[in-house]
């Protein structure tokens, strides 16, 4: 249940077969797992011990996992922190999870070093981690743990507010690695990954790296998104598996697929994933996209279209095996009272994959999870046959003159109008309705973005939907904010608007 075995046993199966490659290196499972333990006795010798916890601040590269796999051999909890945070956010991490030493890449130092220091906590670059490395004895074997020990405190993505801090344990990760994603998927040595998304988060770390290096495949690692890099590396690399959140999804299709790829899956998680684009996707790639749903307090998967039963895009498919997912009525606010199929409510998660709570925060953890269940915040509906669809987010709801309108519904038609590359729907403030629905739009290449095109959307969109729910704003962007992720930030956006309403 030790989540280092999954390196460590793949490193004795199959040694000389590619575990990581990042540009002109490639890195064979004895040559990562021997890194992997050089990285663990120089943090030794920086007075890491078992039950200590190293964070991470590194972007993705062949030292992540060195670095990931170092310290859990170690015995120690690993905090990777979300690269593009800032000082005061890092500080933040690093103070609320009581890290020991911060690793960090030698290029975001300038704020790693920042935080660390206003935290008190030891820096150590990455670049010295290495050299170190590169004369020091390897540890011999990981230390053991007990599959209820806590392996990794993952942040949230802060899409909706502070990220908080997700207590993962050994088992609840090694699980989602073996029994959710690698043995319904039949991911194999002969797989090749194409790690787009940040290592940092739930979906690369544990759907991306875990399930690579358990199937004993191979992660071809990018450092950073592009739809170009990706088309390129998928095509050079003779990739059968893309991992991505619905933006990556957007951003290939717009580039078009490389000529000779291979793929043969992609998995989609993160954030709703418009149906127009799974089409889209499907009949240009040629290959299924398995949409499911996750969240980092969940080890991250809870329910996905799964291969082998009919597949039922725009929904998120079944809930994983030895997990319950369920709809929980509004009322009471104390307990949780389940929902039958047909009706609208919280999701709510029991099983193995839930975190052992929110590091130092007994209240959220207390609010978050009743009676065995954790409510995720999202609201869902089940039809007969057990499919779990994502209406919205609880927070994203828009009340308008009392009506509740979920902006990813609205999203999926408005995503169909030609003119519409990509769009998020949100709430702004209304005098009159409390709050009015606000579509903002990127237009396509062709369409000319403009108070003309708005009207024509809104007018557009009011035939297709209750009058209640169609947009009568529209603003136009050229690009979205996304966070760390890959997640369109849908806070940043309506402070923009809320300011401009005022
Ligand atoms: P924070 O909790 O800090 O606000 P976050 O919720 O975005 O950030 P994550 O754990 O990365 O942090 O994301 C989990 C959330 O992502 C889910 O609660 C859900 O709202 C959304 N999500 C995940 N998969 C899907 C999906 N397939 N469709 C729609 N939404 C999804
Ligand atoms: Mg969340």
């Amino acid at each position: 249940m030790s989540l280092a075995a999954v390196l460590a046993d793949a490193a004795a199966r199959r040694p000389g077969h590619p575990a990581v490659v990042f540009g002109p290196e490639t890195w064979t499972y004895r040559q990562l797992w021997l890194g992997a333990r050089r990285y663990a006795a120089v943090l030794a010798a920086r007075g890491v011990t078992a039950g200590g916890t190293v964070a991470l601040l590194l972007p993705n590269s062949p030292r992540f996992p060195m670095a990931y796999f170092g310290a859990l051999a170690l015995g120690a909890t690993v905090v990777p922190v979300h690269g593009l945070l800032k000082a005061g956010e890092i500080e933040y991490v690093l103070r609320d999870s009581g890290a020991d030493v911060l690793v960090c890449a030698d290029e975001l130092l300038g704020e790693g070093a920042a935080g660390a220091g206003r935290a008190g906590v030891a820096v150590l670059p990455v670049s010295e981690l290495a050299e170190r490395a590169g004369r020091a004895t390897p540890i011999e074997r990981y230390v053991p743990r007990a599959p209820g020990d806590v392996a990794v405190v993952l942040y949230t993505s802060g899409t909706t507010g502070r990220p908080k801090g997700a207590m993962l344990t050994h088992a609840g990760l090694t699980m989602n690695i073996t029994v959710t994603m690698l043995s319904p998927f039949r991911f194999g040595p002969e797989d090749v990954l194409l790690g787009a998304l940040p290592l940092f988060h739930t979906f690369g770390q544990v759907c991306g790296m875990g399930v690579c290096f358990r199937a004993g495949a191979t992660l071809v690692l990018m450092p950073s998104f592009t739809a170009a890099g990706a088309a390129e590396l998928l095509a050079a690399h003779r990739c059968t598996v893309f991992m991505g959140v619905p933006t990556m999804f957007l951003a290939l299709l717009e580039a078009g697929p490389p000529s000779g790829g291979v793929l043969e899956r992609a998995y989609s998680g993160g954030a709703a994933l418009p149906v127009k684009v799974l089409e889209d996707f499907e009949a240009a790639f040629g290959c299924p996209i398995y949409e499911g749903y996750g969240m980092t307090e969940t080890s991250p998967v809870i329910a996905y279209n799964q291969p082998g039963l009919p597949r039922r895009p725009g929904t998120v498919g079944l809930p994983v095996w030895g997990v319950e997912a369920e709809i929980a009525r509004p009322e009471p606010e104390d307990r949780v009272d389940l929902a039958p199929a047909g009706e609208v409510g919280e999701i709510v998660v029991r099983g193995h994959n839930l975190m052992a709570g929110y590091l130092g925060r007994p209240a959220a953890t207390a609010a978050a999870v009743v009676d065995g269940w954790f409510r995720t915040g999202d609201l869902g509906v089940k039809d007969q046959d057990g499919y779990l669809t994502l209406v919205d987010r609880k927070k994203d709801m828009v009340v308008r003159g009392g009506y509740n309108v979920y902006p990813r519904e609205v999203e999926e038609v408005l995503a169909r109008h030609p003119a519409v590359a990509q769009v998020a729907v949100l709430g702004v403030p209304d005098a009159r309705y409390g709050e009015e629905v606000c579509a903002v739009v990127r237009a396509t290449e062709e369409a000319e973005a403009g108070p003309a095109l708005g009207a024509a959307i809104s007018a557009w969109s009011r035939e297709r939907m209750a009058a209640y729910k169609y947009p009568r704003r529209v603003e136009f962007v050229d690009e979205f904010p996304v966070g760390p992720s890959g997640k369109v930030l849908k806070r940043e956006l309506a402070a923009r608007y809320e300011r401009r309403a005022a």
